[in-house]
Parts: structure tokens; sequence; C-alpha cells
């Protein structure tokens, strides 16, 4: 019988080890995507993103004598009806580490047992399964840098390439439309301009890779605290939805390494951070909903989503350069540079003393590269609360960041229009992106910040010691 492919975060045809092994067993196979409850509660960007995902990922199995077929509705009534369909007996994956996804694929393998057929799982979507990699006395590890220390010399399979042919089943089943799903409905304008900036696909990513480790890993250390320039991979997007496989980033990094790059270890200690995201979801998934520090829940964080300085700071009018020059990128790109993440998320979390979960939904909302656990590790580790955060105490400046990653200013050019006699396109961009209703104008006056930066501080940091932290 045939094998049905359920694809969910892995739409490549290279380096993915469910796919291959599929290829070879010769058995027809039928890749398919279920529209799932999880899919439809994505944020809107992402959800936009995942859609032109599909288009083209079912472009490259088009190439190899297959297509994508789209389903909607419960995965398990979903698979129930096409293998009754099809008769295919078997349904295979690449895992996930969430904890709906888990239960969901477990529950699964189950069902599938008790009809005698088989579910099975492969790796795939990060490199060192978080089952894996252990500390001494049989924990998981809270702490980075022994994570990395434990990984950083492990051998990583090295990616097979695409397979040349897939075996169709003798008739292909029935497929939804991808343009009925309406994956970008909820974009309002914004989608305009994502389409800009969005590199789709995987055929873009290792395009993509290629550049970076040939022109921009030799300087990566230096560039990439640096938000206007272009010195990070990028690949954020494509690995979000598996357009790459980390294992393919492993091996050109360890390859310029040995080229003598000398940013190339960096890049590596970055892709482990992902592997870590995972790793610390897996284990301890509150980190996804939950303080992970347990006496945090005592913090008096604000949680109104609607205040108005939560609202001027998801806008870009905080009256504060470095965060509104990212939260504008943020908008208009899908993605903004790490060193804009920490900074806004810092901001609001310290400066504007906001629940760090209001900040993570709205870049759940907003990335093109949004991933679950990076999203909530990251907003955990600048709120403070989360495993090897930083501090609480220690409050980014936002202007002494900038002085020193952005000394030109060409960063706050690129995305502040206001003030400015001819406005950059990027800046521009940013008015066609948002809705007409937040009414806002390139002529606009340059808000004024709702706490200075001074008194922002010394504000969290009394909270904070005031709570006997
Ligand atoms: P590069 O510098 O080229 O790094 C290569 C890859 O390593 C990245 O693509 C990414 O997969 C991984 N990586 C790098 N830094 C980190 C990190 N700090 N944590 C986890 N993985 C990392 N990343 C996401 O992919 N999705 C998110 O939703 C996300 N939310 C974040 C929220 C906050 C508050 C913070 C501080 C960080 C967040 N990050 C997130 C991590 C990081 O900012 C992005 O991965 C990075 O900016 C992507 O750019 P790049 O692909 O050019 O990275």
């Amino acid at each position: 019988g045939a094998i049905i492919l359920w694809l969910r975060q892995d739409l490549r045809l290279s380096g993915h080890p469910a796919l291959a092994a599929a290829a070879r067993t010769g058995r027809p196979v039928i890749p398919l995507f279920i529209r799932d409850g999880q899919v439809d509660g994505l944020g809107a960007a992402a959800k936009w993103r995942l859609g032109q995902g599909l288009e083209s990922f079912d472009r490259r199995l088009q190439g190899i004598g297959a297509r994508l077929i789209l389903r909607s509705g419960a995965p398990e009534e979903v698979l129930k009806t096409l293998r009754a369909e099809t008769g295919a007996c078997d349904v295979w994956w690449t895992r996930r580490y969430d904890p709906e996804g888990i239960a969901i694929d477990t529950a699964l393998k189950e069902s599938l047992k008790a009809e005698g057929a088989i579910g099975k799982s492969f790796p795939g979507h990060v490199m060192f399964e978080p089952w894996t990699v252990e500390t001494k006395t049989g924990g998981y590890y809270k702490v980075y840098t022994p994570f990395w220390n434990a990984v950083k010399l492990r051998d990583v399979p090295a990616p097979e390439p695409a397979p040349k042919a897939l075996t169709p089943p003798e008739t292909w089943p029935e497929s939804e439309r991808l343009q009925e799903w309406q994956m970008g409905a909820a974009m309002d304008r914004g989608a305009r301009v994502l389409r800009h900036y969005a590199k789709v696909g995987e055929e873009a990513a290792l395009t993509r890779l290629g550049d970076f480790a040939q022109d921009w890993i030799g300087d990566y250390v230096k560039n990439r605290d640096l938000p206007a320039v272009p010195g990070t991979s990028g690949l954020s997007e494509n690995l979000a939805l598996g357009e790459i496989s980390p294992a393919t980033c492993w091996h050109a990094g360890r390859r310029a390494m040995e080229e003598g790059a000398a940013g190339a270890e960096t890049f590596l200690k970055e892709l482990v951070w992902r592997e870590y995201a995972y790793h610390l979801m897996y284990h301890s998934p509150r980190i996804l909903t939950a303080n992970w520090r347990e006496e945090w829940e005592a913090f008096p964080w604000r949680t109104d989503p609607g205040a108005p300085e939560v609202l001027a700071w998801k806008q870009g009018r905080t009256g504060v350069d470095f965060v509104d020059a990212a939260m504008r990128e943020l908008y208009t790109t899908g993605t903004m540079h790490n060193r804009g993440r920490m900074i806004v998320a810092s901001y609001l979390t310290k400066h504007l003393m906001t629940h760090w979960r209001i900040g993570m939904d709205w870049f759940a909302d907003c990335l093109i590269d949004w991933d679950r656990a990076s999203n909530a590790m990251g907003w955990q580790w600048s709120a403070g609360s989360g495993p090897d955060a930083t501090p609480y105490f220690r409050v980014f400046n936002p202007d002494t960041q900038l002085a020193k990653f952005d000394p030109k200013g060409l960063y706050t050019r690129r995305w502040i229009a206001e003030g400015q006699g001819e406005p950059e396109e990027e800046a521009l961009q940013f008015y066609e992106a948002i809705p007409r209703s937040w009414g806002l104008r390139p002529g606009d006056a340059r808000p004024e910040p709702a706490i200075t930066l001074a008194q922002g501080r010394e504000r969290a940091l009394e909270a904070y010691q005031s709570r006997g932290f």
C-alpha cells in the first residue's frame, strides 16, 4: 500500500529523513498537508507565510512527479478518510516537540496500530532531539553553555539530497484548493509589502545559505550585532517552516569553519540556540505559557494588552528610536533583527513593566519566522523569568545600544520617516503595511515617550526589589 507522508513543518525535499526513506521504499507516496486547529490558530503573518510556503512546496513536489494533497479537519479524522479512499496503510511524519503536537502524534500512532497500520516518525526538525541530550545526573540543561558543550562535537548525519522521483499512487486523491484556505485573510494591507521581503521556499533558502556561507560568515561575529547590516543568514523564516533543515545549515557552517572562516563557530552556536529552545520546550513546556521561574508569578507585571503604552509599542511610536525602528521593521518585513528583538523585549518588560506574554503574542501575530520554542525562550530570556536569562536588573538602555550598534543612525533612518525631508523607501513601506485604522502618517510629529528611560529603569528596579527578588 501507499505511504501517506504527513507534512507539517518540513516543507522541503532535501535533508528530509522521512521523505528520503519513503522514496527509497519504491512504494507510492502521498504527500499530505492538513489544515487543523494549530494551523487555524497561527498568527496573521505566520499563516500568510505558511500559505506561500505550501504553494512553493507543491511546485517542488511536482518537479519529482508528486503533488501536495490539502485537506482540512482534525488530523485523525482526515487520515482515516484518506486511508480509506486510497488504501494507504501507513502514515509517516517528521517528529515535533511541542506538547499539543506530541499528544496528537502519540494518539495517532496508537489508533493506527489498533487498525493494523503503521505510524512511523522520523527526526529532522532539530539535530539533537531533546531526550538525547542529558546532564551527568540525567536531567535536562537549564543553562545554554553546557548544552552547547554537550552537542558541539556530535556527528550530525549529512543531509540527503532531494529524491529524483517519488512513485505516484495510481490515482491522486482529491485535494482542497489553497486559494480557498485564504491563508492571508488576517493580513489586512500588510501582505502586499511582506511579499517584497519574504524569501519563500527551499530553493530560496539554499541560495541564501550559499550566499551567507560565501560572503558573510567570515565577518558574522562583527556584523551580527549591527541591525542595519544584512550580516546574518536570514534563514529563520525558512527554518520555521522546515524549508531548509538545520543539518544542512550545520554542515555549511562546519565546512566554513574548516576553511578558516572566523565567524563560523558563532553561527553554529546560534543554530544550537534554536536546538536549545526545543530542548527547553520539550522538557519544560511551561516555558510556553507561564513564568519559567515560578517566583516570577509574584512580579507586578502590567497585563492590559490594550494599555496606551502597549499600543504605542506595537505601533512603533513609543518615541524611543531603537524601539520604534525595530517595531516598524517587524510590522513591515515580518522579521526583526535579533538585537532589535532583545531591545524591544527589554523595553516592554522592564521600562513598561508589561508582561512578556503580551509581547510574545504580538510577535506571534507579526513574525514570518515565528517559532513557538524560540519566541517563548527569547521573551523569557529578555524578561528575566526564563532559564539562563539575562538578570532583570540588567536593563538595556535603547539609546546607548543605538550609539553602539547603529552609530551612524542608518537603521533608525531606514525605519523612521518622521522628521525626514525624504524618508527612505522602507520607512514609507511601513505606512503602506499598517492598517488604516491606526491612523498614522509619515508627517506625524514624533511622540513623547510615556516615561523617560531613566524613570522607567528606576520604576522597574524598585518593583523588582520590593518583591524581594
Ligand atoms: P542567524 O544569526 O543567521 O542565526 C542562524 C539561525 O540560528 C537562526 O535562523 C535561528 O534559527 C537560530 N538562532 C539564532 N539566534 C537564536 C536565538 N536567540 N534563539 C533561537 N534560535 C536562534 N527566532 C525565531 O526563529 N523565531 C522566533 O519567533 C523568535 N522570537 C524571538 C523573540 C525574542 C524576544 C528574541 C530575543 C529572539 C527571538 N528569536 C526568534 C531568535 C532570533 O532573534 C532569530 O532567530 C534571529 O534574529 C533570526 O535571524 P537569522 O536567521 O538571520 O539568524
